[in-house]
């Protein structure tokens, strides 16, 4: 059986081909599954009905089984998603006045091993399917359009869209606007995950998020964060030039290192170049660059100005930015701490005097820019996740549970 949250429209197209379908039946399809959340072939009265019997022989639609969900009060909600053998991974909805984003994980645990990010410290468990990096923006999605014609007391249709989520049996009305409307404007793959060295399973799940027939987000409107993985960054800008983020953290090969070990492969100087290639494909006329302030580590006045002499517009690589201060949001086994108040406004007021755009991310729900747990609000100490989760897991015979830099509790006040 082949699930079928696993292609983007193409994909999906050669799929139904393989059936001796028509392409213009693939859309049909993609348009059932992306745009109005049905699970069931069934439901999908405008496909003919020996199609229909057909894939009910050799494919599925099957969402991520759901771990826990935490509402904040802020609107902000997480959920963990069980991706298999005691791996969980995180994706968090971050609504604002004009617009609403996801923070999406592309894969269980990370390879990379940041020293301030406690996905790097989980290790590498695997890369997530292109299905189960789109389950997670379809699940979103749906459920949240659900809830919300629910909340507005929709009336329920017999023979409308069915969103077999929790309520499989409810039917919206399909001309409903409450029920259609789209709820997430904004994409960050900024979750648990390098996106970039899980390509193959990523550029199809972003062009399904781009699709008109999918979800029609614009390219603006999905962000690739990365730690800097340098082929790939010239593959995206050709395949799928979304907009971008790049983690710097540091404004010398030597700090970086230390910090981003990927740096000793792809050194700043061959990112910097990568990213300002990357403005030739990519419809952002910027990139944001990522900089995560640790405690004594990479916020001295020192490496503020070597931060500005490294992006000064004098430069041959110099290209549009905007820098994302981030507060470090700490973990017992980094060892390290969050820059002072002090310390990170008068880091912020120095790129801002040499004239560099910068902001400094809010630590509740309220910046949607930035990074997933990290942006989702102030979080607590993330081992409580695990604790939690023990004694059902167990009961499920999983002997452990990763989560993500995101996957940490929000706080809820
Ligand atoms: N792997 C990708 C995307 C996921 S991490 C990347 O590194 O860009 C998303 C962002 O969260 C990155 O900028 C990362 O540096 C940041 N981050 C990770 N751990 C963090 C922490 N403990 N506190 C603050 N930001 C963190
Ligand atoms: Fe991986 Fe990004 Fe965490 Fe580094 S910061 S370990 S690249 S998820």
């Amino acid at each position: 059986m082949t699930n079928l949250l696993g292609f983007d429209r193409a994909g999906l197209i050669g799929f139904c081909e393989g059936l001796g379908e028509k392409a213009f039946r693939a859309t049909q399809l993609f348009r059932w599954i992306h745009q109005k959340g049905a699970v069931q072939f069934e439901d999908m009265t405008d496909l003919a009905k020996p199609l229909r019997e057909k894939l009910l022989t050799c494919a599925t639609i099957t969402p991520l089984r759901v771990l826990e969900r935490h509402d904040s009060k802020d609107g902000t909600i997480k959920w963990l998603f069980d991706v298999g053998e005691g791996n969980a991974i995180e994706t968090v909805f971050i609504p604002e006045e004009d617009r609403a984003t996801l923070c999406i994980s592309s894969q269980a645990g990370c390879a990379v091993g940041c020293t301030f990010c406690s996905t790097g410290y989980q290790g590498f468990s695997r890369n997530l399917t292109t299905a189960e990096i789109l389950a997670q923006l379809w699940y979103v999605e749906h459920t949240l359009r659900l809830e919300r014609a629910k909340a507005a007391e929709v009336p329920m249709s017999k023979g409308g869209v069915v969103l077999a989520l929790k309520s499989p049996n409810k039917a919206l009305n399909s001309s409903n606007n409450n029920a259609q409307e789209r709820i997430i404007s904004n994409v960050v793959m900024m979750g648990m995950g390098e996106p970039l060295q899980n390509y193959s399973a990523l550029v199809p799940a972003l062009r399904a998020m781009l699709d008109d027939h999918g979800y029609g987000l614009s390219r603006r409107r999905v962000t690739v964060s990365t730690s800097g993985v340098v082929p790939m960054i010239e593959r995206l800008a050709q395949d799928a030039p979304v907009a971008l983020a790049l983690s710097l953290h540091a404004p010398t090969d030597a700090l970086r290192d230390t910090l981003v070990p990927l740096n000793r492969k792809y050194p700043i100087e061959q990112l910097l170049e990568s990213c300002r290639a990357y403005l030739t494909h990519a419809p952002r006329d910027f990139i944001t660059l990522e900089y995560c302030l640790l405690d004594g580590v990479n916020d001295h006045e020192e490496h503020a100005l070597a931060l500005i002499e490294l992006l000064a517009p004098k430069r041959l690589h110099a290209f549009p930015c905007k820098i994302n201060l981030i507060p470090f949001n700490p973990f017992k086994e980094s060892g390290m701490k969050r820059s002072k108040p002090d310390q990170i406004k008068r880091f912020s007021q120095l790129l801002l005097a040499a004239g560099l755009v910068c902001t400094v991310r809010k630590t509740r729900g309220d910046d949607i820019d930035a990074a997933c747990g990290q942006l989702a609000g102030d979080v607590v100490d993330r081992t409580h996740v695990l604790t939690r989760r023990s004694a059902p897991l167990k009961s499920l015979g999983e002997e452990m549970l990763r989560t993500t830099p995101a996957a940490t509790e929000l706080k809820l006040d």
